[in-house]
């Protein structure tokens, strides 16, 4: 399985590049394979299993948006490409996007998204109900995020604002998006497996690690 990162040096603010890490290693103790590739903004993009993008500044985000349309991202995704997209990442995806000032900047209009720009920024813990599951993290962004109809959010907001305060992200065939860092799948490694196994089509052996304590010991704090 090869899991490619896409511009790290953009989208790395809030080191959800680790995300590619956590799917590594519960691979690794599963005794399966998967490699990592950091693709730089002057690298072409690789095929791979999964694409990560993470969360990143108004600026450095735009230029990521545009380099993703030349490098013809949308063409992978629309040949059937999965991806993990969190916060920026969230919104790149999108019809459009707010930036600082109030400007929209064109998406790569893969999911009927738009991003607006809020009032305050949604700063803190974030917490979304996913059928019976709940996921936890962390959110900064100053985007409000409308989905058109049709499109699934990722979930439900327990706690925090997501996507407009009631709903988080979106999930498709071949997109989960959320506006959890942490990075997402080291705090919820249920959705890492949920992840994995739908990259690998394979069941799963269960792992037990110290990071489900960890999860267990935050939703607890949390009051969820
Ligand atoms: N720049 C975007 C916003 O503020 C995304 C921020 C992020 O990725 N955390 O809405």
């Amino acid at each position: 399985m090869k899991i490619a990162v896409l511009y790290p040096e953009l989208l790395g603010t809030y080191g959800d590049g680790g995300n590619a890490r956590v799917l590594q290693q519960r691979m690794r103790l599963r005794g399966l394979r998967a490699t990592v590739v950091e693709v730089s903004l002057a690298d072409p993009i690789p095929a791979a299993d999964l694409y990560l993008l993470g969360g990143g500044e108004d600026g450095p985000q735009r230029l990521a948006t545009q380099t993703l349309r030349k490098r013809h991202f949308p063409k992978t995704v629309r040949g059937g490409a999965l991806v993990l997209a969190v916060c920026a990442g969230l919104q790149i995806l999108g019809e459009s996007f707010a930036v600082e000032g109030g400007l929209q900047f064109a998406g790569l209009g893969l999911v009927d998204a738009v991003t607006r720009r809020g009032d305050a920024r949604s700063v803190g813990n974030l917490a979304v109900k996913i059928g019976e599951r709940t996921l936890v993290g962390f959110e900064n962004h100053g985007g409000k995020t409308e989905l058109g109809k049709g499109v699934e959010p990722l979930g439900s907001v327990l706690l925090g604002q997501g996507n407009d305060g009631s709903v988080d992200g979106y999930e498709t065939e071949q997109i989960w998006a959320t506006y959890a860092h942490g990075p997402v799948l080291a705090l919820n490694p249920w959705f890492a497996d949920h992840i994995l196994s739908i990259v690998t089509g394979k069941e799963l052996a269960p792992l037990k690690s110290v990071a489900d304590d960890l999860y267990r010991r935050r939703v607890n704090a949390l009051g969820l």
